[in-house]
C-alpha cells in the first residue's frame, strides 16, 4: 500500500494530483475498445498522478519511488487501447505531458522530449524545415511521441515507411532507469528495440530522436468500389507503386463506412467498398493514370472539391474505425490481424467470404520486411467471449496471426514474442520490477513460454 502522504512530502514542490476522482480519470486509456478489458480494469487507479516539469524533478519522483517500491506506470496523452498506461498495481500514475519540448529540428530528423504532442511536432518540423514525421498514428492531434514510441506500431505513413520497430525510424532514445540512483542512458541503433513498444515497462523515455521526411500537403482521397475485391487489389497495386508518393492506403468493406462514418454519409452511396489515401500533389497524375484502368469512382478528392468540413481522412483509418463505430454502436470492437506476404491477397477474399455479417473488413496496407503486407483491423459486433475466440481461430486457421487488443500484456497482445533483450534490459534497468508492473508476463512468470507463437507483428529486439 502507497503511503501517499509520505511519498508527497518526498515529492517537495514536484507537481501532483491528489483528487481521487481525477487520479482515477487520470489512471484510464482507451481500454474501453475492448469489452473485455472493460471489465477486467474498470477498478484500476493510481494513488497518485505525479507531473515533473523537467528531468531533475523525474529523476528525483524516481529515486523517492524506487526508496519506498512504488510502482510507475508512464503516461503520455493516455490514447493506447489495451489499458497499456493503466496502473495495474496503483502507485504512481507518471504524466509526462509537461516534458514537452522540441529542442532540434534538422535536416532529416528531429529531437524532442517524450510528452512533446505528435501534431506540435510535426507543425515545428514543416514550418521550419519543410519536413514531418515519416509516420504518426491516426491520433495525430493528441498522442505524445513518448506514448508512441513506448505503445504504438505504426500508422499513417507506414504504407511507405514500414513500422516504429523497423531499424531507422526511432533514431534515439534518451532513457531513465528505475534504480536507487537513476542512470541516463542514450539508445541508439538496434538499442532502442530495448524500449520501442515495451509499454514503459523497461524505462522512461525522456527524449526522442526520430527520423523525417520531406512535407508534402497530402492530397485526401476516398475512392468507390463496388466489389471488396478489386478494392483490395486495387490497395495492394498502389501500395507496391514504390515511385508514387502515398502516406495512406486503407480498404474499408461496406457496411462500415455507411453505418458508422457518418461524416461521409453524402459522399459514398449504399453498397459502397471504399479505398481512402492520401496522395502528394506531384504524384496525382500517376495516380489518376493508375486508376484509369480499375473500376472505381473518385467519391472525394480534397484538392478538387475542397474540405467538405470533413476531418483529415487518416481519422477515419487506423483505429479510428473503431472509435467512429463506436460512438454509434456501443457493442461494436475489434480485432488486430497480420494477414503475410505472400498469399495475402488471397487470404483476405477467403476469409471476406467465408466470415459471418458480424466480421467488418477494414485493412491498412503497410511495407512489411520490405515487402507489401495488410494489416487488418476489422470491426465486430460483440455478441461474447466464445464468439470472439471463435473468431480469432478462423484468422489463426487461415494463416493470419492476430495480436489481441483484449489483452494488456506485452506478449498477449501478441505484437511480439517474449522478447529475451526487453527482458534482460529490464533486469538491468529495472531490477524491482516497478515499471508499469503486470504488463510483461515473462517478468512475473519466469516459465511462461511465448516463443511458440507462430508468427509475430515485429522481429524480436536485435533480431535480424
Ligand atoms: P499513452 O497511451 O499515454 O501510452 C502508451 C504506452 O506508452 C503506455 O504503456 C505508457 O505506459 C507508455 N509510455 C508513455 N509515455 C512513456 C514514456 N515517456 N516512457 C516510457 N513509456 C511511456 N496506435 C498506432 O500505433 N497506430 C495508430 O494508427 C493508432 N491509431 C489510434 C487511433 C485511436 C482513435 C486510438 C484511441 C488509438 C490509436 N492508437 C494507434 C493507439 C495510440 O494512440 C498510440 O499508440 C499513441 O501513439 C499513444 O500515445 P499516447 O501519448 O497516448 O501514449
Amino acid at each position: 500500500m502507497t503511503d501517499i502522504g509520505a511519498l508527497s512530502r518526498d515529492l517537495g514542490a514536484i507537481r501532483t494530483v491528489v483528487d481521487r476522482a481525477q487520479v482515477k480519470l487520470r489512471s484510464r486509456d482507451f481500454y474501453w475498445y475492448s469489452p473485455i478489458l472493460k471489465k477486467q480494469l474498470r477498478d484500476v487507479t493510481a494513488d497518485l498522478v505525479v507531473m515533473p516539469a523537467d528531468e531533475a524533478e523525474l529523476i528525483e519522483t524516481l529515486k523517492a519511488c524506487h526508496a519506498r517500491g512504488v510502482p510507475v506506470t508512464p503516461r503520455g496523452a493516455g490514447t493506447g487501447n489495451y489499458g497499456q498506461a493503466m496502473p495495474l498495481k496503483g502507485g504512481v500514475l507518471l504524466d509526462l505531458s509537461l516534458m514537452n519540448a522540441i529542442p532540434r529540428i534538422e535536416p532529416g530528423r528531429v529531437r524532442a522530449q517524450a510528452g512533446a504532442k505528435l501534431i506540435e511536432i510535426d507543425t515545428r518540423a514543416q514550418a521550419e524545415t519543410r519536413q514531418e514525421q515519416r509516420m504518426h498514428p491516426s491520433t495525430l492531434r493528441t498522442a505524445t511521441v513518448g506514448g508512441f514510441v513506448a505503445g504504438g506500431s505504426g500508422g499513417v505513413g507506414s504504407v511507405t515507411w514500414g513500422g516504429l520497430r523497423d531499424r531507422g525510424n526511432v533514431l534515439g532514445l534518451r532513457v531513465l532507469t528505475m534504480e536507487a540512483r537513476p542512470r541516463v542512458l542514450e539508445l541508439r541503433g538496434d538499442d532502442v528495440q530495448k524500449i520501442v513498444h515495451a509499454y514503459g515497462t523497461t524505462g522512461i523515455v525522456t527524449e526522442v530522436e526520430m527520423a523525417l521526411a520531406p512535407a508534402y500537403d497530402w492530397i485526401d482521397v476516398i475512392l468507390g468500389f463496388a466489389d471488396f475485391g478489386s478494392a483490395v487489389r486495387f490497395s495492394h497495386m498502389l501500395t507496391a507503386q514504390d515511385a508514387l508518393l502515398k502516406k495512406l492506403v486503407t480498404s474499408i468493406a461496406t457496411p462500415i463506412p455507411q453505418l458508422y462514418f457518418r461524416q461521409l454519409k453524402d459522399i459514398v452511396p449504399p453498397d459502397t467498398h471504399v479505398v481512402l489515401a492520401m496522395i502528394a500533389p506531384l504524384a496525382m497524375e500517376a495516380f489518376e493514370s493508375l486508376l484509369e484502368s480499375w473500376p472505381a469512382d473518385m467519391l472525394h478528392r480534397s484538392d478538387r472539391d475542397g474540405r467538405r468540413n470533413l476531418p483529415p481522412v487518416y481519422e477515419f483509418s487506423w483505429n479510428h474505425s473503431t472509435l467512429l463505430a463506436l460512438k454509434v454502436d456501443r457493442a461494436i470492437t475489434y480485432h488486430q490481424v497480420l494477414y503475410p506476404p505472400p498469399g495475402h491477397l488471397a487470404k483476405i477474399a477467403h476469409l471476406h467470404a467465408t466470415q459471418g455479417d458480424d466480421v467488418m473488413d477494414h485493412l491498412e496496407f503497410v511495407r512489411f520486411d520490405g515487402q507489401v503486407a495488410a494489416f487488418g483491423l476489422p470491426l465486430i459486433r460483440f455478441t461474447d467471449e466464445r464468439r470472439l475466440l471463435q473468431i480469432e481461430g478462423t484468422f489463426a486457421a487461415a494463416g493470419c496471426p492476430t495480436f489481441s487488443p483484449h489483452a494488456c500484456t506485452l506478449e498477449e497482445g501478441g505484437m511480439k514474442r517474449v522478447d529475451p533483450v526487453q527482458l534482460a534490459f529490464k533486469r538491468e534497468a529495472d531490477p524491482q520490477g516497478l515499471l508499469n508492473p503486470g504488463k510483461m508476463i515473462a517478468w512475473e512468470r519466469p516459465d511462461y513460454d511465448g516463443t511458440r507463437q507462430a508468427a509475430h507483428l515485429f522481429p524480436a529486439a536485435g533480431g535480424a
